[in-house]
């Protein structure tokens, strides 16, 4: 779980995981950590990036539109509208082929500022979608988790971020779901305090 994905997928999926669903936190809930957060990955100094309110509402819909694809790419429903968020974050970026004095070819962004930064995010995810390694970049079924991974698993079949954690919480809620309806089985009605609510 040590070595990165790649393409530089680790700078999509640490965009994605800046909000953690489980603990309730977001390090992007203010423009100015979204600057920070970008201008330490070398995507623009805090000067050039200067994100106002709207370019920090934009930031947020790029970085949740990336969960719904990483969702899809994880059983969940197709994510159109994701789509077009990327297409319209890269547009806005000016992402395009630049061609190198030697010949080679490489995507980059012709704006600068805060659009240049965002549009930049995206280059790991068109690289991947080249290569299919795209489909093994997926957010984590748990409903309460959507934690972003790069799953390194043979046949692609990873489902949660960690296995040991939301595998099995996911197995211990449905155990208990199961277990009350299972006839015979002990029922904690009887105690006085009401049975187990959740
Ligand atoms: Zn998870």
């Amino acid at each position: 779980m040590t070595a990165s994905a790649p393409h530089e997928l680790d700078l999509v999926i640490d965009f994605v995981n800046t909000r953690d669903l489980e603990e309730g936190t977001d390090a992007l809930s203010r423009p100015q950590e979204l600057a920070e957060w970008l201008a330490k990955r070398r995507l623009g100094t805090a000067r050039t990036l200067a994100p106002d309110e709207r370019d920090h509402r934009r930031a947020i819909e790029l970085r949740e539109a990336l969960r719904s694809l990483m969702l899809a790419n994880n059983g969940g429903p197709p994510a159109p509208r994701a789509g077009r968020e990327l297409e319209r974050a890269a547009r806005e970026g000016g992402l395009g082929i630049h061609f190198a004095d030697d010949g080679s070819a490489s995507l980059a962004p012709g704006a600068g500022g805060l659009a240049g930064a965002l549009a930049r995010l995206l280059i790991p995810v068109a690289d991947a979608l080249g290569d299919g390694s795209w489909q093994r970049v997926k957010a984590c079924r748990a409903a309460d988790c959507h934690w972003a991974f790069y799953d390194r698993s043979r046949n692609r079949s990873g489902v949660w971020c960690e296995m040991a954690v939301c595998g099995n919480r996911t197995k211990v809620r449905a155990y208990r779901e199961r277990v009350p309806a299972r006839p015979g089985g002990r029922v904690a009605a009887a105690r006085p305090g009401g049975p187990g609510s959740s």
